[in-house]
């Protein structure tokens, strides 16, 4: 017998919301994760409906609803003035939170599930498909093991060791960028983005729970990583100065998008950043992973009862959200990229389409991510 019905490979978000969502249905699962305490990174704060709708399912809803913060809307502004404002109907808002709070949420409601085990501090280093099951090779406090499953689900982020064992491309996408962001204390917050696509490039502005606000500058000089440069850049771009504490400092990241070429091999399935690497603008890869997650679950489970792998469904599903997903934070990207005269104008024009009354209720599901 496998040691496990369903072993998973990562305890990020993803990872964590598909062990809720199998624990809850008795199937045994074990999650091996390589770190040995939580990641503390700032990373994810945007969840959308798909996202939402998974939490529910996995028991969360309620919960991450009390200590989010529910964004209304926002508006899109060029030198100051306002080239659009979306308000979203109830349905569509969204909830933001810091991943850290919404992955210690998911830690909590797995330890309460009793056929699922958590193993921090195992990080694996090899996957081999042995007909009706899978081997992990685990190596935890100086010491190699090995554990075996009857699926393995690789949940382990954009540079998935399995992915690359099992010898899946991973393929490029168009759209990439640079940028800095942080995480500041802010006296007033609201319930509304600012989006300031100008000349000299993109500034985000949201408000999170708890008096705070992201600012997320893009592009192109490595300088941005540099506080004072960081706050220069807003006053240039916006006007606005930022007070920003000494102890908050401006983290870099470059956004990529890939996706691999396939979802299966054997028994393993990929999923969520180890499956499709979404850019960051426009706040789409943990939600895509949640929502694929939710489908997966249901084929796992099923799996696991009748003994077949079948998953096709799934990676067609999962495919089709991750292309969709990836041309919409393309195109965000591109709306924020450094412009000037006729360039400028056009893309302003666009915008300004997008937010007219007929157009309005379309680019607020394309922002919610309304069919993931
Ligand atoms: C700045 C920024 C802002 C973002 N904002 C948003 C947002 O607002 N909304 C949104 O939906 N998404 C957002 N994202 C994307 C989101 O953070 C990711 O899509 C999400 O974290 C992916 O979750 P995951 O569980 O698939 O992978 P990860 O979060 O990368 O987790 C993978 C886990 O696997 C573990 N692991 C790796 N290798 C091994 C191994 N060999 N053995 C054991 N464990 C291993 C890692 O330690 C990690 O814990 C943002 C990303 C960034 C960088």
């Amino acid at each position: 017998m496998p040691d496990h019905e369903v072993a998973i490979v990562g305890a990020g978000p993803v990872g964590l919301l598909l062990a809720c969502l199998l624990a809850q249905t008795g199937v045994d699962v074990g999650v091996y994760e390589r770190r040995p305490d939580s990641d503390d990174r700032s990373r994810a704060i945007g969840i959308h409906p798909p996202g939402k709708g998974a939490l529910d399912a996995a028991g969360l809803g309620t919960r991450v609803k009390e200590e989010a913060l529910e964004l209304e809307g926002g508006e899109v502004i060029c030198g100051g003035r306002i080239l659009a404002a979306l308000s979203f109907a109830r349905y569509q808002r969204v909830l933001v939170l810091p991943q850290r709070r919404t992955h210690a949420l998911l830690i909590e409601r797995l330890s309460h599930l009793p056929s699922a085990t958590l193993f921090p501090d195992h990080e694996v280093r090899d996957v081999r498909n042995e007909g009706e099951q899978v081997r992990l090779a685990l190596h935890t406090a100086g010491v190699s093991r090995e554990v075996t499953a009857k699926f393995v689900v690789a949940a382990d982020g954009v540079h998935s060791i399995i992915r690359k064992q099992l010898g899946i491309d991973w393929r490029p996408r168009p759209g990439s960028g640079s940028y800095a962001m942080v995480d500041a204390p802010h006296d007033q917050t609201g319930q509304r983005v600012q989006l300031h696509c100008e000349p000299a490039g993109l500034v985000e502005v949201f408000p999170l729970p708890e008096g705070q606000r992201r600012w997320v500058v893009a592009d192109l000089q490595r300088t941005l990583g540099d506080r004072d440069a960081f706050v220069a850049a807003i006053r240039q771009r916006t006007g606005f100065r930022l007070e920003l504490p000494l102890d908050r400092h401006p983290t870099m990241f470059r956004a990529q998008q890939h996706r691999a070429s396939r979802l299966t091999a054997g028994r393993v399935v990929l999923l969520g950043d180890a499956a499709h690497e979404t850019s960051p603008i426009g706040g789409q890869g943990m939600n895509l992973g949640w929502a694929a997650a939710h489908q997966l679950s249901a084929a796992l489970e099923h799996a696991v009862r009748s003994g077949r792998a079948e998953f096709r469904e799934y990676e067609r599903h999962a495919e089709r959200a991750a292309a969709r997903a990836q041309q919409r934070s393309a195109f965000y990207m591109s709306m924020g990229r450094p412009a000037a005269g006729p360039t400028l104008a056009v893309r302003n024009a666009v915008i300004r389409l997008l937010g007219t009354a007929p157009l309005r209720a379309r680019t607020a599901n394309m922002i919610t991510m309304k069919g993931t």
